[in-house]
């Protein structure tokens, strides 16, 4: 019998991330000041972050050392699995070999961890007594509430108010490893009071979580802010995942014809398919890279590539990228996690060049196909995740038609275990799909910053 479950020793695990800026053939657009409309320097973005992430955020060395400290911690979860997908494979009748990288093992229960806790280590070492960030439904917060507690770090959380009142347990895991969580708009920040002061009954927005979160770093001695995704430094800690997913990929004497991730901000989809589009820049490789995203939050396939704030309240700094406008308000769909305006510049540049691709799926048809994966694999797909799976089994199908003896590799970002109001929906028939209208694309793109670039 072949292997299913394709597992590395400890030896073999990476010991450095991967850094993407060393292979680029192109230069990424800077990032801009947008008081001054120039490029920003490491001193404009100290009160936020430690200097080792600036330095990695602009670093062009191929391979970063991951310190001791963050390995050890790793282990806990790391090197995570990668299965090939027999069962399924058996249900579709299709000659395709499916592979997929499960990064549900981790104690917070998706990939988020591998850079929440090279954050919570970076910001210990350079004396940060606390960590604020905000969280919609609540996965970065439960990542780096688990980094913080393990550092001894403080874990000061805004969470957006519906989600703080509608979704319980995650916060409560939250609370389980030692952080605040503070509904917001809250009467903490300015940012918060203002909101409160126009509509006491505000339900809250990333946007304005991401506002009262930084402030309350950038006012607090000590304290500092930490983003889950997007950024440069944070899709490279997550390259663990799709290094290691290469050697298991060796071992089952594969290679990949088509990699596969779903994109909220990026992190996951880049960690998973970063190695890949290396060997696709430097060693000329065929493989198609899909990044996939929700048709109510579709950035890539949808928005337009130019600068924009990366947040709603328009505090952080101009970042070229395929965006719907800050002011985009999504749709309730269940994929939290991938209701992001904008998109990680890396993946951005990557698609504006050709060598990824993105397409955008309803959520029905995604729920369906998690519920096709659960039946077969018995793993529970986030919502979120579920959006690759689809792509996958829709890929492996077309195979049985042709009869090609494609590989498919996914990364299976984390289960769905706090997202079964969802699935108890989907069952219900109560699912709608929501398509984001052109217009309104348009619309929100008025509201862009005008740049003399
Ligand atoms: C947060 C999250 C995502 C989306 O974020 P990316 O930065 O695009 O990876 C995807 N899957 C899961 C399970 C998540 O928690």
């Amino acid at each position: 019998m072949e292997a299913t479950k394709i597992q590395l020793s400890e030896k073999e695990t990476p010991r450095q991330w991967y850094n993407i800026q060393a292979d680029l053939p192109f230069e990424l657009p800077p990032v801009i000041h947008p008081g001054t409309g120039k490029p920003i320097g490491p001193d404009d973005l100290a009160p936020l972050f430690p200097m080792a992430l600036i330095l990695q955020e602009v670093s062009r060395e191929r391979y970063i050392d991951i310190p001791e400290p963050v390995q050890e911690i790793y282990r806990l979860y790391r090197p995570t699995p990668l299965y090939r997908a027999r069962r399924l494979e058996k249900a579709l009748d299709t000659p395709a070999h499916i592979y997929y990288k499960y990064e549900g093992v981790s104690p917070p229960g998706s990939h988020k961890p591998n850079t929440a806790i090279a954050q919570a280590f970076y910001n210990k070492e350079e004396g940060a007594k606390r960590l604020s960030t905000e969280t919609g439904a609540g996965q970065w917060g439960s990542a780096l509430a688990f980094a913080c507690n393990l550092f001894g770090l403080e874990c000061q959380v805004f969470m957006v108010k519906v989600s703080y009142n509608q979704k319980p347990y995650r916060r409560v895991l939250m609370e389980t490893w030692g952080a605040e969580v503070i509904p917001s708009p809250s009467p903490r920040t300015k940012a918060g009071r203002d909101v409160l002061a126009q509509d006491p009954n505000s339900p809250g927005s990333l946007g304005i979580a991401i506002s009262e979160a930084v402030e309350a770093a950038v006012t607090t001695p000590g304290s500092k802010y930490s983003l889950g995704s997007v950024l440069n430094h944070v899709l490279m800690h997550q390259t663990v995942v799709g290094l290691e997913a290469k050697r298991q990929l060796e071992m089952a004497g594969d290679y990949p014809d088509v990699v596969v991730g779903c994109i909220g901000g990026g992190s996951n989809f880049s960690g998973f398919a970063l190695p890949f589009v290396r060997d696709k820049i430097v060693e000329g490789k065929k493989t198609r890279i899909i990044a996939v995203e929700p048709t109510a939050s579709p950035s890539l396939t949808k928005g337009l590539y130019t600068y924009d704030f990366g947040d709603t309240a328009r505090t952080t700094p101009l970042i070229k990228m395929y965006t719907l406008g800050h002011t985009f308000i999504p749709a309730p769909i269940h994929a939290g996690g991938l209701r992001y305006h904008g998109m990680a510049p890396i993946v951005c540049a990557l698609y504006d060049h050709g060598i990824i691709e993105a397409v955008a799926l309803p959520q029905v048809p995604v729920f369906e196909a998690a519920v096709r994966f659960a039946r077969a694999e018995g793993i529970v797909p986030a919502p979120e995740s579920a959006h690759a799976v689809k792509v996958v089994i829709d890929e492996a199908l077309r195979c049985r038609e042709s009869g090609e003896r494609k590989v498919l590799a996914f990364n299976l970002s984390g289960h769905g275990f706090f997202d079964l109001a969802a699935y108890e929906e989907y069952f219900a028939g109560k699912l709608q799909n929501y398509e984001y209208p052109e217009e309104k694309v348009k619309e929100a793109l008025q509201a862009l910053p005008q740049l003399a670039l």
